[in-house]
């Protein structure tokens, strides 16, 4: 009688376990049919009015009914809890994507290389200078001697004299190896990159064309169309017969495939020390094309920069005899070339740091 109530609670036993659906009903099955009031803990309390020969019988089947209920227990467990980590590491392939955040390159770094590539099909070659320059490089070697007023139209940031650093007692110990360095050159933060081009014709023989493009400091207030630190764009093109009219037709081509449609060229006479003669020039308005509207003030034309052919004096400061050359330079202020490009009202934006600037380029 009591093996066949053990064999009929084992059956009824694997049924349960079998349809189980959870873990939590997995643990109410173990007391069920294992559990101190099961009906199985009550037929080995059974055992003892039983004879001792059924007892054994009994006491193994029931014994090997525990083991074999307690394992499937275990087993449909291990199954269960398995089963609910794969479903929660279950990849969802209609989930949208995350978006990746990709860096790119700055407005302004971006102009520069376009501005690099016209010039260089045109058969430019790119020079460089440093931004930390001397007196002569900045100033006296481009016609602008010490006593010259030219000097305050651009004021300057003065960089302290090599011999002040020299007396500070590191540098003093290594001035030694630096005696043939006149110390008292003064030196600055260069105003413009017109530097590079006394550089590369201290090193060089024309005829050449040279583009130079550059980052040049200015000691003045900063406001919507001014920045203590911008970039400039120098060209400079020396030969046996430039003239003119090469500067229009070079400006007028680059213009022309800067802003892709067709620019005009107006030239106005000017003042530059390292230019004579000089002027500043006009291009035609990107807007309106010439038509006059509120970009161009009705004018039909917008100011981009100074140029003219270079100053003879010019020529001598860098090495060259005077009268043998002719040639144009030519700069203007990248930022305002990209601001004109991507209809930018604050030059200021460009050095801000500000993400919501710059990812829209
Ligand atoms: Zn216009």
């Amino acid at each position: 009688m009591l093996k066949e109530k053990i064999v009929k609670i084992k059956q009824e036993a694997l049924g349960a376990v079998e349809k189980a659906k959870n873990v939590e009903e997995i643990l109410q099955l173990e007391i069920q049919f294992l559990g101190r009031k099961s009906d199985f803990v009550g037929i080995l309390r059974q055992l003892k009015d039983v004879s001792a020969e059924e007892k054994r019988e009994v006491g193994q089947l029931a014994n090997s009914v525990k083991v074999e209920i307690q394992t499937l227990l275990e087993e449909k467990k291990k199954s269960l809890t398995s089963t609910f980590d794969a479903q929660a590491e279950k990849i969802d392939v209609t989930i949208p994507a995350l978006k990746m955040r990709q860096g790119h390159l700055h407005p302004l770094t971006k102009i520069q290389n376009e501005i690099e590539d016209i010039f260089t099909s045109m058969g430019f070659e790119i020079a460089d200078g440093p931004e930390v320059e001397d007196e002569f490089h900045n100033f006296d070697a481009l016609n602008m001697p010490k006593d010259h007023p030219a000097r305050d139209m651009q004021d300057t940031f003065w960089l302290k004299p090599q011999s002040d650093i020299a007396k500070t007692p590191t540098n003093a110990a290594n001035k030694q190896h630096d005696t043939n360095k006149n110390t008292d050159a003064r030196i600055l933060l260069r105003t413009h990159t017109s530097n590079v081009q006394i550089r590369y014709m201290e090193k060089h023989q024309p005829p050449f064309r040279i583009i130079a493009p550059g980052r040049i400091y200015r000691n003045e207030a900063g406001d919507s169309t001014h920045e203590h630190t911008f970039h400039q764009f120098e060209a400079l093109v020396v030969g046996d017969e430039i003239n003119v009219g090469n500067f229009k037709f070079i400006a007028q081509e680059f213009f022309s495939k800067f802003f892709k449609k067709e620019i005009q060229i107006r030239i106005r006479p000017s003042f530059f020390p390292f230019t004579e003669p000089s002027f500043e020039f006009d291009i035609s308005c990107t807007v309106c094309d010439g038509k006059g509207c509120s970009a161009c003030k009705q004018a039909g034309w917008l100011e981009i920069g100074g140029a003219g052919m270079v100053n003879q004096n010019v020529f001598v400061a860098a090495g060259y005899p005077s009268g043998k050359y002719q040639g144009f330079a030519w700069g203007f202020g990248m930022e305002r070339l990209a601001m004109m490009k991507y209809k930018i009202d604050d030059i200021r934006h460009f050095h801000s740091g500000d993400l919501r600037f710059i990812k829209q380029f």
